[in-house]
């Protein structure tokens, strides 16, 4: 492995236009963070650069739709982004935007070069154009009918009712999404990156010489390259974005993904002017921190501009997550399902470390997981109140207790106390070696292992109940606990920032760095300062507060999209004198063998009784539907269900989710009364 003398760490621009959610922490901020953290406390030249993405069509859509202007929009999640982040203790060296100077001066600096040098080429294409507003439209503007499933409203680059990405030519009947309008097809010149031409490079830098990328990266990667790249335009007919700094080249900009990457560059500029050393020295180690959807964005279209260009480094590694899910439930931004970060402040005020912890031991690292309430319940109380918590809180009121908070001096430390504090280095050693391969998830489960080990050694050598009888023995243990208790001080610090924060002050280790972790870090007579307690229990009914919130999004969204079926055929009053419908009693119910929908009802219909298999059996349980009044089809023809004859139909309102309800009368009503 090649030595480094110093880190640039990027993380993932979040797309401003809309607020950053638990999703965004556990993919790319909080890993990128624990990284961050974890270097500076060992004292290495590292800085962590991010800022918003404020370019491409969905923000433009997003103004047209509010009647406000882009940069409006862009201004409003900025800075709600940039404050969650603040707020979670996401600690990077700056966070910028690319909607300001430095980055159009750098992003379009590097098109100029590239551009110069020849690397792009030029082609000529028709592309659909609104006459009525005289504009190219890109693929999110586009509406038609997808030539795959039929459905109506499928964008011009994705349908979303059945997935499949789409040119714009392939809608059937594309209109125009804001003028409504029909479009026609019209010549337009674009800049392409003819990802083709560094396809023998990129193979070679990413399939042999980073065969340790995670398997979910490199395979992705690879499976890009078997597929063969082929030239990306990087130019857009917009008005919002960066300017083509060329002649003959009106409204038209870089496109968002050639402009987004080249922030990381802009952010760096912004914070230093040393930024070439950290861009363009071998001894530099980039690191892309990010989530699964930017691969191929990170590691080969980015890479390609970088080596086009010529005097930029390469990232070292790209540690994309998998996505987290939300109660099993894909999170979403226009569902509105997903815990937002600035909501999460409001109902837990100053457990940032507490949503940190749960992310961090649940992380998507190797593939998609899942978030639950009840999982963040039970890693706060079980996890870190009743070991991490309990365990701090023990050993700082002993000491306060038997010492008056001054570390006691051992007497004999047998083996057992070797062990524990021999366990101090070995814990700091396996943190290292895990962030050091991206495994965050281990990292933090070998620092909670140390405080489990504390928390036993507490709880089998109980010093409070030997403190009258064997005052050295005391001694001894209470200096053992107090050190485990300043090594997690420090160790806590890329994981759980706030903790450590508190947990410094309470053990008086303020300025103590990685390098510190040792046997003992607080020598006998070091005072420490006045506990007080790191975490609170979690009761049920805050839990039972955020289910019922995504609960109620749940059937609101449910609302929205109901979708009506249309009034069918007319038919005539005769055509329907036709049907003979009874209201008609249960008298019998019982689940139709090896099926999982249907039910043998026998009905008394005031003129028979009869038998009438219905598919209800995931609605309606036998037992609770014995005695119910129903309405009957009598005079349907019978006809045969799995070996049953079923001699008529009961009447059922179905609803947008296919659930089925019986149509019952509203007070009880003699069997056989017809339905006229
Ligand atoms: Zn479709």
């Amino acid at each position: 492995m090649p030595e480094f003398k110093r880190y640039l760490v990027t993380s993932a621009l979040p797309y401003a236009n809309g607020p950053v959610h638990i999703g965004h922490l556990a993919g790319v901020y909080i890993p990128s963070d624990i990284y961050t953290r974890y270097l500076r406390l060992k004292g290495e030249d590292v800085i962590s650069v991010c800022g918003s993405d404020e370019h491409g069509v969905p923000i433009t859509l997003k103004a047209k739709k509010e009647g406000i202007s882009p940069q409006e929009v862009v201004d409003r999640y900025h800075n709600i982004i940039k404050k969650s982040f603040e707020d979670f203790g996401i600690a990077f060296d700056i966070y910028s935007r690319t909607s300001n100077k430095t980055h159009y001066e750098t992003a379009s600096g590097f098109f100029k070069k590239l551009y110069d040098d020849g690397e792009f080429i030029e082609k000529t294409s028709e592309q659909y154009y609104d006459t009525q507003e005289q504009q190219f439209l890109a693929d999110r503007y586009i509406k038609g009918t997808c030539p795959k499933c039929g459905y109506e409203e499928a964008y011009g680059d994705q349908c979303e009712k059945c997935g499949s990405t789409l040119n714009p030519t392939d809608l059937i009947n594309p209109k125009s999404t804001i003028s409504g309008a029909e479009l026609t097809l019209k010549e337009t010149k674009h800049w392409y990156l003819p990802l083709n031409k560094h396809e023998p490079f990129l193979r070679k830098w990413i399939l042999e010489d980073h065969k340790e990328w995670k398997p979910n990266v490199y395979g992705q990667c690879k499976s890009w390259l078997d597929n063969g790249l082929q030239p990306r335009a990087v130019s857009r007919d917009l008005s919002w974005g960066v300017p083509l700094p060329i002649k003959n080249a009106e409204n038209k900009v870089l496109y968002v993904w050639f402009d987004a990457p080249i922030g990381y560059i802009s952010a760096t500029k912004e914070l230093t002017n040393d930024w070439e050393k950290y861009w363009k020295d071998k001894d530099t180690k980039l690191v892309h921190f990010i989530g699964k959807d930017n691969i191929v964005f990170h590691c080969i279209i980015f890479p390609a501009m970088l080596k086009a260009e010529g005097s930029y480094i390469l990232p070292d590694n790209v540690p994309a997550n998998a996505f987290l899910n939300l109660e099993n439930d894909k999170i979403s931004t226009s569902k509105n399902w997903a815990v937002w970060l600035h909501e999460y402040l409001e109902d837990f005020k100053d457990k940032q470390d507490v949503l940190r912890y749960v992310l961090t031991a649940n992380a998507p690292e190797t593939k998609d997981n899942d978030f639950t309430w009840k999982n963040f319940q039970a890693r706060n109380n079980g996890e870190l109140v009743a070991v991490l918590g309990n365990f701090i809180n023990r050993t700082l009121v002993l000491t306060k207790k038997y010492y008056d908070r001054v570390i006691p001096l051992p007497n004999k430390i047998n083996e057992g106390d070797t062990a524990v504090l021999e366990g101090i280095l070995k814990t700091k050693k396996d943190i290292e070696e895990n962030i050091e391969i991206y495994k965050f998830r281990d990292a933090l489960k070998a620092f909670m292992n140390l405080a489990r080990v504390g928390n036993k050694y507490l709880a089998e050598n109980e010093p409070w109940k030997l403190a009258k009888t064997n005052p050295d023995r005391v001694r001894t243990i209470m200096y053992v606990a107090n050190q485990i208790t300043a090594a997690l001080a420090i160790l806590s610090e890329p994981f759980l920032p706030f903790t450590s924060e508190k947990l410094r002050k309470m053990t008086n280790i303020v300025d103590a760095k990685w390098e510190d972790v040792d046997l003992g870090i607080t020598k006998p007579e070091h005072k420490i300062n006045e506990p007080e307690l790191l975490f609170e229990k979690i009761e049920d009914p805050e839990i039972e507060y955020q289910i019922n919130k995504l609960l109620k999004t749940k059937e609101n969204n449910a609302k929205e999209t109901i979708e009506l079926k249309p009034v069918k055929e007319t038919v005539t009053f005769d055509d329907f004198q036709k049907l003979d419908i009874r209201t008609a009693t249960v008298t019998e119910a019982e689940k139709v063998p090896k099926t999982k929908k249907l039910l043998k009802l026998t009905l008394d219909t005031g003129i028979d009784k009869r038998t009438v298999v219905s598919g209800i059996a995931e609605f309606y349980k036998p037992e609770d539907i014995i005695g119910k009044q129903v309405q009957v089809l009598v005079n349907l023809a019978s006809r045969k269900l799995k070996g049953i004859e079923s001699q008529g139909m009961i009447l059922m309102a179905e609803n947008s989710e296919g659930k089925l309800c019986f149509v019952s009368p509203e007070e009880k009503f003699e069997n056989g009364s017809a339905i006229s």
